[in-house]
């Protein structure tokens, strides 16, 4: 059986490697992986494949830089092609970017099977590019592999057949386990010449928060509010250093005190950031996910999250005012001393690319 596995942008990276390696042990599984060079950047891409022991991927479609649609246009195109010469049993896709979409959509149309790891999450918010290409992905595949009970609620509720749907746990989570203890021995703390607990961890970039200007005005007030009380690390994503710049706002933000602002943080220095973070303020998806794993508390600056469980078990508490008030509110609740404990959520457990590689082999 011939798995056809698509990386492009940097949640993907951490998500796709322990499925390599758990297919790599089966002998009736040959594994190939497709980059679509979605994310094309060093530290957006190259040292994931590195330090998650990646081999250099099959396939380099190397989209480069574009609008959505560009992007999107150009990985279908270039993927027909890859198809046509791999002709894989199944393409395997995960996440909810834009790789994830276009391949999918490519495999349907050739008479390829999907199988969608990371599928049924929903915000409800259909402004988030990410929800459409969830939704949009989840209707067309043939397995549907899922993180967490809302998950199989959103896919019951939508009319998908039980049969394609299976609850397996967090892959992402798989790699966590996996690079906890060596994102432990690295001296990141001291080459930053922080201490455990002595920092906030602030991570942004999505469109609602960091394409406009009042958005980032916001981001700017959190910033300064929150380095009044501990020092900000702020790891910019290139969108995120690109709007600042565009908006003329770069250097406000690097005037205010206390605040450290640092570069893409390569996977394993980021888990031992987040580790040792007093909390993590954050728009992202998989950190919500990763801080309820590592039990940090982790504030999320969105209105909606699709990943419920991080607040109904986790650690997670939603901003959803996106009022840099409540965050300092929350803030300070946590620095006196009430944080939100949080347990790990069911089959979280390091186990979930095995489980679906078993589902994938009951497929051939
Ligand atoms: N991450 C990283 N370096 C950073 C920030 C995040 O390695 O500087 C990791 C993080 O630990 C998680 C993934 O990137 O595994 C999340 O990616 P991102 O926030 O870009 O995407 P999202 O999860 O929001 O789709």
């Amino acid at each position: 059986m011939k798995i056809l596995s698509v990386v492009g942008a940097r949640p993907n990276f951490m998500k796709v490697a322990p499925l390599h390696r758990v297919f790599l042990e089966h002998p009736s599984i040959k594994s190939k992986i497709v980059h679509t060079g979605q994310h094309y950047d060093v530290q957006l891409s190259d040292i994931f494949v590195r330090q998650l022991n990646l081999p250099q991927p099959d396939h380099c479609l190397n989209v480069g830089a574009g609008t959505p649609t560009q992007q999107m246009a150009d990985i279908m195109l270039k993927f027909e092609g890859i198809l046509h010469t791999e002709q894989p049993d199944w393409v395997l896709v995960v996440g909810d970017v834009t790789s994830t979409l276009a391949c999918a959509l490519v495999a349907v149309q050739l008479g390829v099977r999907v199988a969608h790891v990371e599928a049924g999450l929903r915000s409800g918010d259909r402004g988030m590019p990410e929800e459409i290409n969830r939704i949009l992905t989840d209707s067309i595949a043939d397995l549907l592999f899922v993180t967490e009970q809302a998950g199989l609620d959103n896919l019951r509720r939508e009319g998908v057949a039980d049969g394609k749907v299976h609850f397996v746990g967090n892959v992402m989570i798989d790699s966590l386990v996996q690079y906890r203890q060596k994102a432990n021995e690295l001296d990141t703390l001291d080459s930053l010449g922080i201490s455990s607990q002595s920092y906030v961890l602030v991570t942004m970039h999505r469109p609602a928060n960091v394409d406009t200007e009042s958005g980032l005005e916001r981001l700017l007030q959190l910033v300064d509010d929150t380095a009044k009380y501990k020092t900000v690390l702020f790891p910019l994503h290139p969108r995120t250093r690109v709007k600042l710049k565009e908006f003329g706002l770069m250097q406000r933000l690097s005037a205010i005190n206390n605040v450290q602002l640092l570069e893409p943080q390569g996977y394993l220095e980021f888990l031992n950031l987040m580790e040792h973070a007093a909390i993590v303020i954050t728009d992202s998806g998989g950190v919500q996910e990763e801080t309820t794993y590592l039990n940090v508390p982790c504030l999320t600056f969105r209105t909606s999250t699709e990943r419920p469980v991080t607040v109904k078990l986790g650690t997670n508490q939603l901003l959803a005012d996106l009022n840099p008030e409540t965050v300092q509110q929350k803030v300070l609740e946590i620095l006196d001393g009430q944080p939100k404990t949080g347990q790990v959520p069911p089959l979280w457990d390091g186990q979930t690319a095995t489980r679906i590689a078993e589902i994938l082999l009951r497929h051939p």
